[in-house]
């Protein structure tokens, strides 16, 4: 069931937040520790967007490779800095393709977005949801994907000013009634700030020394970890984190 992480604070090297911590995402790539619902490894691609100071558009890499497959992106993390980052790595559900454009984070300007999970009875359970998006949104989908419809809905609303952490309380709790049993945690990001859900699926967040690591497992040893409940809510900034329930 993927494994997906937001990092807002001090910069880091890629390779450091993504590559080599001990139970990093590489590592969750091929030894992931909780996944849930179907799924072993995270080896259907990944994806990493990161912000920049040169401009507000985060640049994006995805790919359908597994992540320990990719020397090329090896290489550009371990000279590519960011203080902003959401990276993801994909174990599609059965019966979704296995492309580049099907990993998340998907993006529209300044946003970066990530599903872990799946939804229940898709695509049926949310042609309801989906038909009062605009028909433009549907045709241009990154894929054929239950993630990629979730992320249709969370944009619609945030073009219509709806802030971050409520548009995402709001499809989760929307998408969780349309298609019950669903496994729905979403994160987030401008790079300013980030918002994420527990529904039905792990996540725990850290504070570090220069900021906030929100990932769907550990990515180290550290005591400081703290799990959340589910149904949850968490919204962060580099030095402030809140959670409410859902
Ligand atoms: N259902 C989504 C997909 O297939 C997310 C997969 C996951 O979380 N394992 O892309």
């Amino acid at each position: 069931m993927c494994r997906h992480l937001g990092y807002l604070g001090g910069e880091i090297l890629l390779s450091d937040l993504l590559l080599l911590p001990p139970r990093s995402l590489l590592r969750q790539s091929w030894a992931p520790e909780d996944m849930r619902g179907g799924g072993t490894i995270n080896a259907d691609g990944f994806g990493v967007g990161w912000y920049t100071a040169t401009r507000p558009e985060p640049a994006r890499y995805r790919t359908a490779r597994p992540l320990w497959s990719d020397t090329a992106f090896a290489s550009l993390a371990g000279t590519t800095g960011s203080g902003a980052v959401l990276a993801a790595v994909r174990s599609a559900t059965v019966g979704m393709p296995v492309v580049e454009t099907a990993n998340a984070p998907f993006s529209d300007g300044e946003w970066l977005f990530s599903h872990n999970g799946r939804v229940v009875g898709w695509p049926t359970s949310l042609a309801d949801l989906a038909g009062r998006l605009p028909t433009v949104d549907l045709i241009t989908l990154d894929a054929p994907t239950d993630s990629a419809v979730l992320w249709a809905l969370v944009r619609d609303r945030l073009r219509a000013g709806v802030p971050p952490g409520h548009a995402l309380a709001e499809v989760v709790t929307e998408v969780g009634a349309a298609a019950p049993g669903s496994r729905l945690n979403l994160m987030l990001t401008d790079g300013r700030r980030l918002a994420a859900t527990t529904w039905d699926h792990s996540l725990s967040v850290r504070r570090t020394d220069g900021g906030v690591l929100v990932s769907s497992e550990p990515i180290d040893d550290s005591p400081d970890w703290s799990c959340l409940s589910d149904k949850q809510l968490i919204t962060v900034t580099k030095s402030t984190v809140d959670i409410e329930s859902l």
